[in-house]
């Protein structure tokens, strides 16, 4: 187990590509903090099945669009599990819109908490490991959308290119401290954030059809990676995005 005695902090873990994370890091060996923001039950759900694995797991409701729900996540995951090692950006939201149509509340929203959130999650994770004198690892679940444009999506699409220079930057700014600060960009994958796509044939087909590999890829075909970049095999990996796409970043075209 690569995770042994590791303590992780996932952000949005009740449920889709978090969850999986969650789990997949307790295999490894690591406690584990599930996160939510309104569906108490499905966290409680994923932490029975990672304290069967017999690991701690301790669920921490809160919103990562309020920077002191963000800062208050943070301080309680340490107070029940006593440190952290291991922080995960994962929550993320999604909005669809015409440029013309978008609403202040909904770009609000969306980079609240795929930018704003996830800057000041970083930085209280990070005050903890100055503040206790460790070292430790970011890990945040950007999107194929930090290089891909995505017509109507433009809130996410910023979003995700925020967090793509958000990694680059704190690799440099937290490399001395024994920081590093990675980011998983997956393709199309089956969670409850492509429930619209799922239930469209005609764009299913198109998608799978601009897919290399010829599937959309699975949470667990994310959550491996995510295992592999909080483990020691990544010591030597700051800075920089790994692609988890099934090859359609580079075989993309918008019909
Ligand atoms: P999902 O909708 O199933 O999960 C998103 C999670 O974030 C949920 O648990 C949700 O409760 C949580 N969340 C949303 N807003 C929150 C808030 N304000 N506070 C706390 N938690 C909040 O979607 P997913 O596919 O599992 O997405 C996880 C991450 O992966 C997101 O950052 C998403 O942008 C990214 N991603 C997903 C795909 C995909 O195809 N599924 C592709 C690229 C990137």
């Amino acid at each position: 187990m690569r995770l042994s005695g590791k303590i992780a902090l996932v952000t949005g873990s009740s449920q889709g590509i978090g969850a999986e994370v969650a789990r997949r890091l307790a295999e490894e060996g690591a406690d584990i903090v599930v996160n939510y923001r309104s569906h108490p039950e499905e966290a409680a759900t994923v932490a029975e099945g990672i304290r069967q694995l017999g690991r701690r797991c301790a669920v921490v409701q809160a919103d990562l669009a309020r920077v002191e729900e963000v800062r208050t996540l943070v301080k309680e995951s340490v107070a029940q599990l006593g440190r952290l090692d291991i922080l995960v950006n994962n929550a993320g939201i999604e909005k669809n819109a015409s440029f013309t149509d978008v609403t202040e509340q909904d770009y609000d929203a969306v980079l609240n908490v795929n930018a704003k959130g996830v800057f000041f999650a970083t930085q209280a994770f990070v005050r903890h490991l100055v503040e206790t004198k460790r070292s430790g690892k970011v890990i945040n679940m950007s999107s194929v959308h930090e290089e891909l444009p995505f017509p109507h999506f433009t809130s996410y699409c910023m979003s995700k290119g925020a967090m793509k220079m958000l990694t680059r930057n704190l690799a440099i700014e937290l490399g001395p401290l024994g920081i590093t600060v990675n980011a998983i960009a997956p393709g199309a994958i089956e969670t409850p954030i492509n429930t619209a796509l799922l239930h469209n044939p005609a764009k299913l087909h198109d998608l799978l059809g601009q897919i290399p590999l010829g599937r959309l890829g699975k949470p667990n075909d994310v959550a491996g990676i995510a295992a592999f970049l909080a483990s020691s095999d990544a010591d030597y990996m700051t800075g920089t995005t790994v692609f988890v796409d099934g090859g359609l970043l580079w075989n993309y075209h918008e019909q």
